[in-house]
Formats: structure tokens, sequence, C-alpha cells
């Protein structure tokens, strides 16, 4: 499994539809300061599902939308697109490339799909558990992040690695099936004492 492509449109600096194609192997991006090195790694994140807009580099979610420059006007979306060569099937889906793509406009609201079928954000964040890039984006380690994760507590450094290796989607499963048992039983006593109630 490796990236193939992202494209962006309307996402940060890039305006118009920007495509970035990867090889297997290692990709570098180099540009002067201020260019968008770092909005394509935002790019990345986004389209994965982030949802905070901290990890975006913004105040608010709406801030990854182009919000115009002295020669352009500000946009009402922001789309990107991400390719993955699954050929080695490592994403639980029968598909050999898989196209991840969310929608954001300035009113609000995302919009996600798979492979062009309009989807939720639990289903990319499933699709994507097991391939070791989960909801907590670990996967990505910006400018200054290396620092927190060196000197992370034996939990939270636990924490990363449980993610990585794919069994936080099977604890987050756990937590909630625990939930639903909590509440079954509590309806389970309430019922009782109706029952109990009416003989
Ligand atoms: P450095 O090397 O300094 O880290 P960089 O190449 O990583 O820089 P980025 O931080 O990716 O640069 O890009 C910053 C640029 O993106 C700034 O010029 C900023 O104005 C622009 N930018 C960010 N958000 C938006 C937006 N919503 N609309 C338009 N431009 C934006």
């Amino acid at each position: 499994m490796y990236l193939k492509s992202l494209t962006m449109r309307g996402f940060k600096s890039f305006a118009s539809a920007t495509t970035l194609a990867f090889e297997p192997g290692i990709t570098c991006i180099v540009g002067p300061n201020g260019s968008g090195k770092s909005n394509v790694v935002d790019a990345l994140a986004w389209v994965m599902g982030e949802q905070g807009a901290k990890s975006l580099r913004g105040g608010k979610m709406e801030d990854v939308i182009f919000a115009g420059t002295s020669g352009r006007p500000p946009l009402g979306r922001a789309e990107v697109s991400l390719t993955i060569d699954n050929t080695d099937g490592a994403l639980p889906i029968e598909y050999a490339e898989v196209t991840i793509s969310r929608t954001m406009f300035r009113n609000g609201g995302s919009e996600y799909a798979i492979n062009g079928t309009g989807c939720r954000l639990l289903d990319v964040q499933e699709l994507l558990s097991d391939s070791g890039i989960g909801r907590e984006m670990h996967v990505i380690v910006g400018q200054g992040q290396l620092d927190t994760i060196l000197h992370a507590t034996a939990e939270d450094r636990r924490g990363f690695i449980e993610e990585a290796a794919g069994v936080l989607k099977h604890r987050k499963r756990k937590e909630k099936a625990l939930r639903k048992l909590e509440s079954t039983e509590g309806n389970l006593t309430r019922l009782t004492d109706l029952l109990s109630e009416i003989r």
C-alpha cells in the first residue's frame, strides 16, 4: 500500500486543482517558506478525516477553504482526493486502487466519498484504521511533534504503538460494546421493575 496521488482544489493556498503524484519510496517536497509544503500535509490529514482545526493550523474548520488573494476571490468550497494503491490488499476493500475524497462548504459540513460513493466519516476511519493510519493520525508527524513523541509518557507511547498496530480500533469497539451492554442492562432493570409493578 502506498499513496499514489493527492488532488487539492480550493484547499488552503491551492485554489486551482493541483495534483501531486507520488511514487513508492520516499517523496520530498521542497519549496520556499510559505509556498504551501505544510498545506500538502494538512490536506493529507484532512482528507483522512482530521476533525481538529488546530491540527490543521487554523482557528476554525472553514480556514481550510481558499480565503482569496489580492488577485483571486475566495472560494466556497475545499476538495481533496487521495488515491491509495491497494494492490497488496492492505485496506479491507476489494479495489486495487482506493480514492478517498472530502469536500467542505463554507456554510459548514463535510462530505466524504470512497471511490466516488458517498459515505460517512466513520467509514473512512474504519477503512484506514487497519492500515495504521488511524483517526489519531500518528503517521503524520508535524514540525515540532517529534519532541512530543520522544517525551511522551509510557501510557501515551503505548497508545501510539497500539494505533499503529491496529489495536486501538478494537479497543474503541470494545468500549462501544460495553456502553451498549450497560444501557441494555439499565433497560432490563427498568423492564423488570415495570413487570413487577404490573403483576
Ligand atoms: P514553511 O517552509 O515556512 O513552513 P510552507 O511551505 O510549509 O512554509 P505553508 O505553511 O504550507 O508553507 O503555507 C502557508 C501559506 O498558505 C501562506 O502563504 C498562507 O497565506 C497560505 N494559506 C493558508 N491557508 C490559506 C487559505 N485558507 N487560503 C489561502 N491561502 C492560505
